[in-house]
């Protein structure tokens, strides 16, 4: 009887900001447990101190491709592999590119080599946490990368988070060949925000070579930013205090903050008197056109026409 060859395991583990005490049980669990180590370089040297006698394949961060390639490909022949990814594995890192690379192979969860994903924390909030409390409301990521993106995709992105009034983590800003493109999206940001918007400049978060530096949208450029920065543009309400930038939740809007009362008309633990349920009636009631509404709520006509002519959501259904 021959042995049938062991059965290998792709691990794709983020490994958080950078410090082994941002990394979790989990990513250190599959660090040990595998006997492939597979990353760029600096994420290899984050993880330098858990390495026993796994074998540590290093590469350069263009090459992600071939890195990708390469761990399916010792899995497949056995190997219990960790694909290194820093921050979270699934956010610009090699989990999305690693299941194309499966995909193309005919893999399937059901026949192919197991794979695990290793959740980590992500630039973003490893950031935040430095600078305050900036992702307290609506937040989205927009990477500023050009490499595998158009200009204008990234551009309109920009643009319709600034519109929005979303807090914005900038991913992957600028790098030696590639300075330009914070400069312009500062300029779309300055299109719908104050220059007085609050900015966190968030370098090498939980590394040794760690800043923060907080200035603002029209100081934006000023700043230093590298390829290890986030930026982090702050909405129409984030505000600095004492050092440290926080977007409020929204609770000012219900509650006075200082004596911890309701305001006039709105309820704890139900939707504000503009919440959904509030704001059809009020438009229903308004008479206005849907054209009107939809330019007044800068909604789409087609939503507006629906909202108006659909029955009261909150109303039983008949039968
Ligand atoms: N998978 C990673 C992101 C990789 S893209 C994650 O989830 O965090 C690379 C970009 O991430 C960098 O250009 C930078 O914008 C950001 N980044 C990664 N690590 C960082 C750190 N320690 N401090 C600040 N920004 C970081």
């Amino acid at each position: 009887m021959t042995d049938s060859p062991a059965r290998g395991k792709l691990f794709l583990v983020g490994i958080g900001p950078g410090g082994l005490d941002h990394m979790t049980t989990r990513a250190r669990a599959a660090i040990a447990q595998a006997d492939t180590l597979i990353g760029h370089a600096t994420y290899l040297r984050l993880v330098a101190a858990l390495v026993t006698n796994q074998e540590v394949v290093k590469s350069t961060m263009t090459q992600e491709l071939d890195r990708a390639v390469l761990a399916v490909e010792l899995a497949q022949a056995g190997r219990t592999v960790a694909l290194i990814s820093s921050g979270d594995s699934g956010v610009y890192g090699m989990a999305g590119l690693t299941f194309e690379v499966l995909f193309q192979a005919g893999w399937t969860p059901d026949t192919g080599v197991p794979v695990e994903i290793v959740p980590g924390a992500t630039a973003l909030t490893s950031c935040a946490a430095l600078a305050g409390a900036p992702l307290s409301h609506d937040f989205c990521a927009i990477s500023l990368s050009d490499l595998l993106t158009p200009w204008p995709v990234i551009a309109r992105r920009l643009n319709a988070a600034a519109a929005a009034d979303f807090v914005v983590a900038l991913y992957n800003p600028k790098s030696g060949r590639r300075a330009r493109q914070v400069i312009e999206a500062q300029r779309l940001f300055l299109c719908h925000r104050c220059p007085t918007t609050p900015v966190a400049l968030v370098h090498a978060a939980y590394r040794p070579q760690q800043r923060v530096e907080l200035t603002t949208l029209a100081d934006l450029g000023a700043g230093e930013i590298g390829m290890l920065t986030t930026i982090l543009i702050g909405n129409s309400q984030t505000r600095v205090h004492h050092g440290l930038m926080v977007t409020p939740r929204g609770y000012a809007q219900k509650y006075d903050l200082q004596a911890g009362t309701t305001k006039a008309g709105e309820r704890g633990g139900h939707p504000l008197t503009s919440g959904l349920a509030g704001w059809l009636a009020e438009v229903r009631a308004s008479g206005e056109t849907v054209t009107d509404l939809a330019k007044r709520y800068g909604l789409p006509e087609p939503y507006m026409a629906a909202a108006l002519a659909a029955s009261d959501p909150e109303a039983p259904s008949p039968g």
